[in-house]
């Protein structure tokens, strides 16, 4: 079958570029392995809410229209948002049809699916930046412990009673000690490079100020060590709805015990990092350089902000260099090591050796007419978010609209 354009995926981003080719009436069809949504249905544990407000959850021409503009999102709300989004733009989506290769086939592509094969002169891989958990090193030492990543753990009563070593302190590690933690299960939080930010400040969320200076906005080619920068792990924030903190204090606080970066397991021994204090310092650090840029903006802006509440430093006194896993009486250890997508199904030569796509700002230049979207700051720090669907969305569709004019007039016969 021929179509214009294929997009891959069925989550937000997917369905927001159907919706700008849609706009364009360029014809196409949105290949989805589930339903509509499925990673926020399918791949997100229970207690998920999402980090940024509601009325940050935009897409194109949908605005966010609840009675809550300031809570935070269950990943099943998510889920009902998209699938509402897919019914109000009325994607072309064909569902249960999973993309097992996508190659060059003379000077068009082909997409092969579980339901049969497309041609197309297009293609959008939106299926997603979070489809396999990023495993350490060290997880294939571990002495029989069962492990658990973000995308296989659900709840805490699903994990057997004793202590939980939960590796990474990201969004996503945070929030799982924290209620792992209360769950009365003593949890060992394993923290490398994190980003640590208040949930509030001067009296408004830190989406609210990320937003209004501007800097969710900034663009690739205005970010100073753009492939660091895309890398950077998640803010330790929780969208929980007493707008808790889950900083490495608060952690404490709870009763979580806190080591360093874990770099090896030897026998029942990981071995921790002990630059922990330098780290927290790091991110002491650049917390209140994001901080000073809030109070800038509310001087310069005259804005009837709070006072300055500043969080106190990271207290994480002396953390062990060494951690007996047996003796600790860790049954699970829960990975918070962040995640990757899955391109095992590309066959064009667009992978670097990490299998990562090789683009610029979206667009795949060793394969003209590919694009990719939904990765980290693609073409904006709001990239990653669900609100950069939106302004990406619009200027990608601008830049496929024109790759297939081109295609048009290089195969139209010149009379
Ligand atoms: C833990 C977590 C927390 C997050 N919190 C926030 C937040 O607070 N605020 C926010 O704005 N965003 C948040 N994000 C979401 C982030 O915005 C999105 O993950 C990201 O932008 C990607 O969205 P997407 O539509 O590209 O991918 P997804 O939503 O993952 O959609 C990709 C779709 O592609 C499908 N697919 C994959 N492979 C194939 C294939 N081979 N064939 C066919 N279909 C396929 C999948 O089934 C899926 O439906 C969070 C993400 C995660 C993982």
């Amino acid at each position: 079958v021929h179509v214009t354009a294929v997009i891959i995926g069925a989550g937000h981003a997917g369905l927001a570029m159907s919706r700008r080719l849609t706009e364009r009436s360029i014809d196409h069809v949105v290949l989805e392995r589930g339903e509509v949504a499925n990673s926020w249905r399918n791949e997100r544990w229970d207690s998920l809410r999402l980090l940024t407000p509601n009325w940050q959850t935009s897409l194109p021409d949908q605005a966010y229209d609840g009675d809550d503009p300031d809570g935070y999102m269950t990943a099943a709300e998510v889920a009902n948002v998209v699938q509402r989004y897919s019914a109000a733009i009325s994607a072309p989506v064909v569902t249960s049809t999973t993309v097992t290769a996508l190659r060059s086939a003379n000077d068009r592509y082909e997409v092969a699916t579980t339901g049969g094969t497309w041609r197309t002169d297009a293609v959008v891989i939106a299926s997603g930046a979070a489809n396999l958990a990023r495993l350490p090193e060290f997880v294939r030492n571990l002495p029989g412990i069962r492990v658990q990543t973000a995308l296989t753990y659900r709840r805490p009563d699903d994990l057997p009673d004793g202590g939980v070593l939960v590796v990474g302190a990201s969004a996503t590690g945070a929030q799982l000690a924290d209620e792992i933690q209360r769950s009365g299960r003593p949890v060992t939080l394993s923290v490398g490079e994190h980003v640590r930010m208040p949930r509030t400040y001067r009296g408004r969320d830190i989406f609210w100020w990320l937003d209004d200076t501007g800097i969710l906005d900034e663009r690739h080619d205005q970010i100073d060590h753009l492939v660091r920068a895309r890398n950077v792990p998640s803010p330790q924030l929780t969208g929980a709805t007493d707008r808790r903190s889950v900083d490495l204090n608060a952690l404490q606080r709870l009763g979580v015990t806190v080591v360093g970066r874990i770099g090896r397991v030897v026998g029942d021994v990981a071995q921790c990092s002990g630059a922990l204090a330098n780290t927290c310092a790091l991110a002491d650090l650049k917390m209140h350089r994001l901080l000073d840029r809030c109070d800038e903006r509310a001087r310069t802006g005259a804005l009837d902000a709070g006072q300055p509440d500043r969080p106190e430093p990271t207290d994480i006194g002396a953390s062990a260099l060494e951690l007996d896993l047996r003796r600790s009486g860790i049954e699970t250890v829960v990975l918070a090591t962040g995640f990757r997508p899955d391109y095992s199904w590309v066959q064009l030569p667009v992978l670097d050796r990490h299998g990562r796509i090789l683009h610029r700002a979206g667009s795949i230049t060793a394969a003209p007419g590919t694009y990719v979207l939904g990765h980290s700051i693609l073409r904006r720090r709001r990239s990653s978010y669900i609100s950069g669907a939106a302004p990406d969305t619009a200027e990608l569709a601008e830049e496929l609209h024109r790759h297939l004019d081109a295609t048009h007039r290089s195969r139209t016969p010149r009379r």
